[in-house]
């Protein structure tokens, strides 16, 4: 290793010591040399080399800019991955402590270990526990997978009921942030309710960040965007999340439609972007061919052309009937007891459309079991009652099959 290269890191290493990650510029970023051995060891080849920089927005009230293109990694990964998605530009990790029962946070752990990439990368993890203490029980044991001791965003995992907002809460997560462990703080929402939610935090007033349920067949949603037009006023940064807006069984619709050179991947991420009001779209990209496609759109900054608005308008159209909402409630509203339509749906999503069937037979069997237990009068009851025509009965007779 030459002087030159030895001062350089020296230079940098104090540089960093007096930033935060995200105050790192893309120039001392670039300038960066990163620790070839520890790389190595670890199995990942050459040292991840500098990354090449997306295009980035301010994360609403947090002040910091973050890539437009994050990964999410509620799915089964390794560090190769990471290590291409940094070296693509990718330098925003999602994970929770739920992810993987852990292993999403622990294996995150160890490409930053072994890489010394911390300071590099913009880290968010999501307690599923609500409750403030359990919350913080939570994020002692992400940081030990996570092998650091702060995060820069942390979130409570799929917020559903608004009261857990209160109470001792906001206090829990000021001491948090004071004592060096959380940056900035905020929730994420898989909840049909989650105009709802966007609307209370927009009322908070320390609620710093959302990741929400979002993508092209949202649009004509007012309430949903009358809630987004309220937090985006309160400044509260948006994430995208579940942006493919994926039916079940559909993968031969999209091929269909990728033959006439329409690329569904990319186009929905793009028709999220396009809204001004969303800093940041979250997609779980399994393999480095899903990673250069999305890298690919974040970094074309032209609008979707006629051509692509109208073949993802028919998409949404033809899908209708084979995409569940999540409004759990509206199905099963008339039934005498609870039932987990929406969830079994969503799971038989992650077997049909992303392939994850390990991952989606694990989530079926981790609901309680009279929630997965349905009788075929309460199916026909749901079937009847979803107003945007799902087949209730036989998609969840089949989830049962292919999950149970
Ligand atoms: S089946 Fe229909 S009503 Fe039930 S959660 Fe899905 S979209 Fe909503």
């Amino acid at each position: 290793m030459s002087h030159h290269s030895i001062g350089r890191r020296k230079f940098l290493k104090t540089a960093v010591a007096g930033t935060t990650a995200a105050a790192l510029g893309a120039a001392a970023r670039d300038a960066f040399a990163f620790p070839a051995k520890p790389a190595l060891e670890a199995g990942l080849g050459s040292a991840p080399a500098p990354a090449a920089g997306l295009p980035a927005n301010i994360l609403g009230k947090t002040g910091q800019r973050v890539p437009r293109l994050l990964l999410g990694t509620a799915m089964d990964f390794d560090m190769r991955l990471l290590k291409t998605a940094y070296e693509q530009g990718v330098t925003y990790f999602d994970t929770a402590d739920c992810y993987g029962g852990g292993r999403s946070e622990l294996t995150i752990g160890n490409f930053l270990e072994k890489t010394g990439l911390r300071k590099n990368i913009w880290l968010t993890t999501k307690s599923c526990p609500q409750d403030p203490r359990a919350m913080e029980n939570s994020l002692k044991t992400s940081l030990g997978r996570l092998k650091t001791d702060y995060v820069d965003l942390f979130f409570l995992h799929n917020l559903s009921r608004m009261e857990a907002l209160d109470g001792e809460m906001r206090q829990t997560v000021d001491r948090l942030k004071r004592e060096g462990r959380i940056r900035f703080f905020g929730f994420s929402t898989h909840s049909p309710n989650v105009a709802e939610a966007l609307e209370h935090a927009s009322k908070l007033g320390w609620i710093e960040a959302i990741m929400f349920k979002y993508n092209f067949r949202a649009y004509g949603d007012s309430e949903l965007n009358r809630a987004m037009d309220a937090a985006k006023r309160a400044s509260i940064g948006l994430i995208a999340m579940k942006t493919q807006g994926s039916a079940f069984s559909f993968q031969n619709k999209v091929d269909a439609f990728q033959v006439k050179g329409f690329q569904k991947h990319p186009a929905v991420l793009k028709a999220v972007w396009e809204d001004q009001r969303i800093d940041a779209a979250v997609s779980e990209m399994k393999n480095v061919q899903q990673l250069d496609q999305n890298v690919g759109a974040a970094k074309d900054l032209t609008k979707l052309g006629a051509l692509e608005l109208d073949e993802l308008r028919r998409y949404a159209q033809e899908t209708s009937a084979s995409y569940c909402r999540g409004c759990n409630h509206v199905c099963t509203a008339g039934l005498p007891r609870p039932v987990a339509v929406a969830d079994t749906l969503r799971f038989l999503m992650y077997h049909d459309e992303y392939g994850e069937l390990e991952r989606a037979r694990r989530l079926f069997r981790e609901l309680p079991a009279p929630l997965r237990e349905f009788h075929a009068s309460e199916l026909e009851a749901a079937a009847r009652a979803c107003p945007h025509g799902l087949d209730v009965a036989s998609l969840v007779t089949r989830a049962k099959k292919v999950l149970g």
